[in-house]
C-alpha cells in the first residue's frame, strides 16, 4: 500500500508546523493525526492508555448525519428534568453535583430553546453533509476498516404517536437545509424487515442513507493507518502539562519526560477541560456517560435499531448485537454501575425476540464529551500553537473524520475554515 508520503509533497510555508503532537488516541485525535499526515506533517500521538480506550470503544458506531444534531433542546430538557436522580431512568443526574456539572447544567438549560437549537443545527449542517465523505477519504487513503450501509436504519416505537417527536426533529433538520430521506412504516412492516422485533413495536421510522462502523475495529485500523504512514502512536503515556515557549510547545508526560513540538492538538475527550482550560477554553466539558454490552441473537438485525423513547441503540457487530444507552452525568473515572445495565436491559426486553439479553459480554461504560451548547470545540486556543478537537457529545464517531480534516487545515494555515467558526473553542 503506498503511503501518503509517496503521493504528497509537503509544501510548508515558513513557520508552518512540521512536527505536531496530538494528545488522545480516540476517533477525533487519530483522525486529526491522519489528516495532518496527508499534508506531510510528522505526528506524535500521546495516549495515556491504549488506542480507543475512551468513548471511541464501546459506542454504538452510528454514522447517522440525519440524527447528528445539538443535544440541548426543549424536549430533552423536559425529559431530563422528569428523569432526574432515578438510577433506572435513561438519563441520570446524581444529587451531589460538582462545579463543572453545575456550570454545564446551567448552560444546557439556557441553550434548550428552539431558537438556539436551530442556530446549533445550522452550524452542524455543513459538517453533517461531509461527514460520510470524510470516511470515504480515509478508506481511499488506505485505512483498513469498513463502513457499513445501514439498510435499513429503523427507529422503533410502541405506538405511532410516539414517533411524532422524531419525525418533527427530522423535519427540522431538513428545514435547516440538510438532505434527509425518511418515511414512517407500520409495526407490521418493521417486523417483516427485522424479525428480531416483537409485536410490541407498533410503528417505526426508516431513515435512508445512514451507515455504521464496528467502533473498536475502526479506531484500531485508524491507529494502524497513522503508524503505517510514519506517525508515532505512543500508548501508556499520559500528558500532564503543556508549556508554551517561543519555539514550540513542550509536552510534559506523566513520567516527567519533555518533548518539544511545533504545535499540539488536544483531543482528550471528556477530559478536554483539564489541559485546555489554561489556554483560554472556558466551556465546561462534562462526561455524559453511556453504557453498552453485546448479546447473541437468533435473527441478526440487518441494520441498526433505535428505540428513541427508551434512548437505546442496537448495532449488529461481528455476529453479536451491541446494545448501548444511558446518559449519566458523573465523573469519567467513576466505576460502572450495574443498575444502568439493568435499566437498559429492562427498557429493550419487550421489543426484542430471539435476543438473549442475559448472556451479556463486554459490559462497558464510557464518557461522551458534552458541552452546554451541544456544539463541539474545534480550533485554535489563546495560544496559536495549541488547538483543541473534541466535545462532540453523542456524535464524535460520525463527526470525528470531518473534524480531523477541517482542524488539520486550521493547524496548517493558521486560519479556521468558515465551517468551523461556530465551534470556536474560545466562544
Ligand atoms: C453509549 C455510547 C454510544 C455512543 N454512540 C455513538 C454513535 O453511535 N455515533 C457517534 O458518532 N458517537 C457515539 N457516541 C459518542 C462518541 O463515542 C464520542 O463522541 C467519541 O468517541 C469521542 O471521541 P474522542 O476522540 O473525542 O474521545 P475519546 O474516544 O474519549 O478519546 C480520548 C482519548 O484521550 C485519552 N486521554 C485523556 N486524557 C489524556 C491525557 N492527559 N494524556 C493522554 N491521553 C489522554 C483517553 O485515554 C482517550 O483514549 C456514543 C457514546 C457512548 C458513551
Amino acid at each position: 500500500m503506498p503511503s501518503s508520503h509517496d503521493q504528497h509533497t509537503p509544501a510548508f510555508a515558513p513557520g508552518t508546523p512540521r512536527q505536531v503532537a496530538v494528545v488522545g488516541a480516540g476517533m477525533v485525535g487519530l483522525a486529526t493525526a491522519w489528516f495532518l499526515q496527508e499534508a506531510g506533517v510528522q505526528v506524535t500521538v500521546y495516549e495515556r492508555d491504549s488506542v480507543g480506550a475512551g468513548a471511541s470503544w464501546g459506542n454504538a458506531g452510528w454514522l447517522t448525519p440525519a440524527l447528528t444534531a445539538p443535544l440541548p433542546e426543549p424536549a430533552v430538557l423536559r425529559y431530563g428534568l422528569r428523569a432526574v436522580a432515578s438510577p433506572r431512568s435513561p438519563v441520570y443526574l446524581p444529587l451531589r453535583a460538582d462545579r463543572t456539572l453545575l456550570r454545564f447544567l446551567t448552560g444546557f438549560v439556557a441553550h434548550s430553546t428552539p431558537r438556539r437549537w436551530r442556530a446549533g443545527m445550522a452550524a452542524y449542517v455543513p459538517l453533517n453533509e461531509r461527514a460520510l465523505e470524510a470516511f470515504d477519504t480515509l478508506a481511499a487513503g488506505g485505512v483498513l476498516a469498513q463502513t457499513h450501509a445501514a439498510r435499513p436504519f429503523l427507529a422503533c416505537f410502541a405506538r405511532e404517536r410516539q414517533a411524532a417527536p422524531l419525525l418533527a426533529e427530522l423535519e427540522a433538520v431538513r428545514d435547516a437545509g440538510q438532505d434527509v430521506a425518511f418515511h414512517p412504516v407500520t409495526g407490521w412492516r418493521a417486523r417483516a424487515v427485522e424479525p428480531a422485533l416483537t409485536d410490541r413495536v407498533g410503528a417505526a421510522v426508516q431513515i435512508a442513507g445512514q451507515r455504521y462502523v464496528h467502533p473498536p475495529e475502526y479506531v484500531r485500523a485508524l491507529g494502524q493507518g497513522v503508524r503505517a504512514r510514519g506517525g508515532e502512536v505512543i500508548e501508556g503515556t499520559g500528558v500532564a502539562d503543556l508549556e508554551h515557549g517561543g519555539n514550540g510547545v513542550t509536552v510534559v508526560t506523566t513520567t516527567a519526560e519533555r518533548h518539544v513540538h511545533d504545535a499540539v492538538v488536544l483531543a482528550t475527550g471528556a477530559e478536554l477541560g483539564r489541559l485546555a482550560g489554561r489556554f483560554g477554553v472556558r466551556q465546561p466539558v462534562q462526561a455524559g456517560r453511556g453504557y453498552s454490552f453485546s448479546v447473541p441473537t437468533e435473527h441478526m438485525p440487518r441494520g441498526p435499531l433505535y428505540f428513541p423513547a427508551q434512548r437505546v441503540a442496537c448495532t449488529p457487530l461481528n455476529g453479536r448485537l451491541r446494545v448501548a444507552g444511558m446518559m449519566e452525568f458523573r465523573r469519567p473515572g467513576d466505576p460502572l454501575d450495574p443498575r444502568r445495565i439493568a435499566a437498559i436491559v429492562d427498557a429493550v426486553r419487550p421489543f426484542l425476540t430471539g435476543v438473549d439479553l442475559d448472556d451479556r459480554r463486554n459490559e462497558w461504560v464510557g464518557s461522551r464529551p458534552c458541552t452546554p451548547d451541544g456544539l463541539p470545540l474545534v480550533g485554535a486556543t489563546a495560544s496559536p500553537r495549541v488547538f483543541v478537537a473534541g466535545g462532540h457529545g453523542m456524535w464524535g464517531i460520525a463527526l470525528g473524520p470531518i473534524t480531523g480534516q477541517l482542524l488539520a487545515q486550521t493547524v496548517l494555515k493558521g486560519e479556521a475554515p468558515p465551517e468551523l467558526a461556530p465551534f470556536d473553542p474560545l466562544r
